[in-house]
Formats: C-alpha cells, structure tokens, sequence
C-alpha cells in the first residue's frame, strides 16, 4: 500500500504544489475523468528531481503532464501522480531565429513571443490550447505546419534521473509521435526552436487567420480534446464519422460534435466512460461501414 500522503509530505514545498485524491476532470479540457491519487505542480528543475526521487523510492507510477488538452483519464483514475508542468520555470529566451523556452509555456505564449519578435514559424500551433512539451511528445501540427518543421532539440529528465539533449534527429518526430511518445518515463523540461526572420503584420495576420478558421470550424465553446482520431491514412477522421451518420450521436453526456465530426465533445457533462463508450461506438460503426480502422489521437489513462 503506498503511502501518498507521505509523498506529498515530502514533495511539497514553496516549489511544489501538491494535490492528493483530485479529479483529474479539473486538470484536463475534457472535463471529466477519475481522481489522481496525487497531482504535483513542480516549478524548478530540482523540485521536479525531488518528485521524481521520490516517486521512485516509494514505487509510485507517474506520468507528465501538460495543459492536458490531449488527455482522457479514466473514471476510475489514476494510482500514481500527475506530474503537470505548467507551473514549471515559464522563461522564454530569445536568441537571433533561436527560441529556447520551458515545457510548461503555453504554446500561445511562444508563438505571442515569436510573433512580437517577428519570427516566422510557428503560427500554425497558435490556438493549440497546450504547453510546448505536450506539443513535442505529440509532435503537434495544424495547417500544415507541425512541431517537427521547427523544433531543434528538446531537453529532458530520464527515467534513470539524468538531464540529457536529444536533437530534432533524435527524437523520432512523425505524424502525432515522438521519441517521447514510444518511450515511457521521460519528462521534457525545455525545447529549441529555430524561426525565421519574418514581416510581424504577415505573421499576425496567419495568426488571426487560424485563430478565425479554428472559430469558424471547431465546436470550441464545449470540453474536447480537439480531434479524437489521428487521421487516417488517406481519409480524413471526421468526414468519415459524418459519411456514416453519426454527427450529433449521443451516449451519456458525450456527443459528436454536430459542428466538427472530427470533435467528440463533452456536452453535458458526461464521464470518462460516456466519452470511452462514445469513443468505441463511432470505431466501431466507422469500420463496419467504410472499412477504416479509427485510431484515438487522445491519450488515455491508464
Ligand atoms: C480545442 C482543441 C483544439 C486542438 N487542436 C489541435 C491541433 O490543431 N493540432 C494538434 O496537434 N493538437 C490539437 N489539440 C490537442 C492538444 O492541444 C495537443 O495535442 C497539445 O500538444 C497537447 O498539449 P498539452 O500540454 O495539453 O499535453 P497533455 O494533454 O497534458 O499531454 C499530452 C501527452 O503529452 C505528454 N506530456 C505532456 N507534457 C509532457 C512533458 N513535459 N514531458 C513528457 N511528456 C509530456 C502527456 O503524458 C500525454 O501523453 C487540440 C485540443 C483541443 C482541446
């Protein structure tokens, strides 16, 4: 039986918040899901080793975790501890087309901060609602631009607790993947992206646009966690769903998204497994009727 209450004793400091038994509903934009057994809020690189240190003497499981824009936990939780990074060290430092800033920055803040230094780049990820490390693990992209186009190297805390560097070579970048993504037990803690010099209206203009083609498109007044599905191999995930009838399709309080097929979205108030079952049932439908096997984009725990 493992003692969390000790953990927290333990971990929590002036640089480290510390939640036990809380609703993970309240840390992701799905707004549902069980509780974590802890949920820690380190804000250096030593509270984030304590954390760890810890977590392992204990032999408690963790996972990193951002804005939680692409996470689903189950109702029936979590027995171990989120370690969520947006509280940790928010500096962005600008260096010529160099912007190195930590895994808990908002990605709008980056791309705010590229924008205001006029370097081109980085407008697609403008309105992904998470933090840059959870845009490296899912090598984000929109628009056709992805993380992969600008990141140059990412830094980390190993399993075995060492800081190392991996360059974009390194970090196996594909469609929603990443090295981080096939390797459990990494926590990124800072990234490098390499811009280009750029006019500032040209790039607040692409911004605004994608800022507008998301408003327009995307049902972004209910929880979601964006697109569902990855996409297909030659298909898009939401034209299929709707091709089969299922915009508007209900279970519990989750519903696909009348205004984006591509969105389950919580409407009223549904659990983890009204969105899991939601989840299987257009799977399901999706391949009986046009053969395509649907894969989630959203990670979900456990
Ligand atoms: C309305 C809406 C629109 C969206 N639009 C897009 C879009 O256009 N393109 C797109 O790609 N995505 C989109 N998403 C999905 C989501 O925003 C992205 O996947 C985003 O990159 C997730 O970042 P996060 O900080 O919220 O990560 P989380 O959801 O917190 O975590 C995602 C994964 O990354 C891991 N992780 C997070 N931080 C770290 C870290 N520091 N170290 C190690 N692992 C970490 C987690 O363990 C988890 O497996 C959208 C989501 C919403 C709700």
């Amino acid at each position: 039986m493992i003692d969390f209450r000790a953990f927290s004793q333990e971990i929590k400091s002036s640089d480290c918040d510390v939640l036990l038994d809380s609703p993970m509903s309240a840390q992701t934009t799905f707004k549902a899901g069980g509780n974590a057994k802890a949920i820690a809020f380190p804000k250096t690189r030593d509270a984030l080793i304590k954390v760890l240190k810890c977590a392992e003497k204990l032999g408690i499981p963790y996972i990193a975790a951002g804005n939680g824009s692409n996470l689903l936990v189950r109702d029936t939780g979590f027995d171990g501890v989120f370690i969520k990074m947006t509280q940790f060290v928010a500096d962005i430092e600008i260096d010529g087309e160099y912007i190195r800033c930590s895994s808990g920055t908002p990605l709008s803040r980056l791309c705010t901060a590229a924008y205001e230094n006029s370097l081109t780049g980085l407008e697609f990820a403008y309105g992904i609602p998470g933090t840059v490390g959870g845009a490296v693990y899912m090598n984000a992209g929109a628009y056709g631009g992805e993380m992969k186009d600008v990141l140059i190297s990412a830094e980390h805390i190993s399993p075995d607790l060492k800081a190392e560097t991996l360059s974009a070579d390194g970090l196996s970048l594909g469609y929603r993947r990443s090295f981080y993504s096939e390797h459990s037990g990494y926590i990124i803690t800072d990234a490098v992206f390499k811009l280009r010099k750029g006019e500032k209206e040209a790039i607040k203009a692409m911004m605004d646009d994608f800022i507008a083609r998301r408003k327009d498109k995307q049902p972004l007044e209910y929880p979601s966690a964006g697109s569902t599905f990855k996409r297909p191999e030659g298909h898009f995930a939401g034209a299929l769903i709707e091709q089969c009838g299922l915009k508007g399709c209900r279970i519990g309080g989750a519903e696909v998204s009348e205004k984006h097929a591509g969105f389950i979205i919580n409407r009223y108030g549904g659990t983890a497994d009204d969105i899991l079952a939601l989840i299987e049932y257009v799977k399901k439908t999706v391949k009986e009727k046009t053969g395509v096997t649907l894969e989630p984009e959203v990670k979900i725990i456990p």
